[in-house]
């Protein structure tokens, strides 16, 4: 991305709104906990993230890798569950793919790492209902818009939001098969996984983050060139909406 300053202040910036995000959507996850499994993933994704914005607060030198690192560590200790060691494990040991700096190549191991991990602990397939169904598709669309169709990083960001998605809309009409929702058999169906919902939030954050520390693209090229002409003012006629 940049010098290390500005790669902090991404990466900080990316998790404070993944944690507002977390606050905005806690009653919602918890709807969706509370109708397959035990009402408690909003709160864990809330509190997990506050004592990630906590701990984060003071570390005004660190690397990216260093503040991913500590959310992982974090989420660890301060979220039980299925979700915290799940998430934890994962920003902890894909860290380590961002110390030598933010990049399309070292993101995209990240998100590699990050999936894998998620894998060995919870030993999920694609198709048990869980955040699995949102992260495989996000992760390989991320991997495959940077390596072979030579997109954007905050392009490749886009096409893998859509494709997280589509995964987390899979979720619901399927049974489950890892998880506490696995104990419901079949009367999980019909249900969105929570976990894979929360997974989604995460990478929207992470998108929209990247847009506003690189742009939608082509950021130099619009601001000189505007594609949108200037409105001509109308004062008079004081339309409503007119006179702003
Ligand atoms: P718990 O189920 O222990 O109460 P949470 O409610 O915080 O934990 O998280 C539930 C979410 O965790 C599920 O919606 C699912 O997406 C995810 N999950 C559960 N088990 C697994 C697993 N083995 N592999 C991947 N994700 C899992
Ligand atoms: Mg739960």
């Amino acid at each position: 991305m940049a010098d290390t300053a500005t790669e902090r202040d991404a990466v900080r910036s990316a998790i404070e709104n993944v944690a507002a995000r977390m606050a905005d959507e806690k009653e919602y996850l918890t709807d969706l906990d509370s109708a397959i499994g035990d009402a408690d993933h909003g709160a864990n994704m809330d509190r997990g993230f506050r004592a990630v914005l906590e701990k984060t607060d003071g570390m005004d030198e660190a690397d990216a890798a260093d503040l991913v690192k500590t959310v992982g560590v974090t989420l660890i200790s301060e979220v039980g569950g299925a979700a915290g060691p799940l998430y934890g494990g994962s920003f902890m040991s894909a860290s380590a793919e961002l110390s030598d700096g933010v990049t399309a190549e070292s993101t995209v191991a990240f998100a590699e790492a990050f999936l894998e991990k998620v894998q060995d602990r919870g030993d999920a397939p694609v198709g048990a209902k869980t955040m699995v169904d949102a992260l495989t598709p996000a992760v390989h669309t991320y991997k495959k818009s940077i390596e072979e169709d030579d997109l954007e990083p905050v392009e490749a960001l886009t096409k893998a939001v859509d494709a997280c998605e589509r995964g987390v809309n899979f979720t619901t009409p399927i049974r489950a098969k890892k998880g506490r929702a696995s104990y419901l058999g079949w009367r999980s169906v019909g249900h969105q996984d929570p976990g894979a919902t929360s997974t989604l939030f995460i990478v929207e954050e992470i998108q929209d983050t990247a847009v506003e520390y690189l742009g939608d693209g082509d950021l130099e090229a619009d601001a000189e060139s505007p594609t949108v002409p200037d409105e001509e003012p109308t004062p008079e006629d004081g339309e409503p909406g007119a006179s702003e």
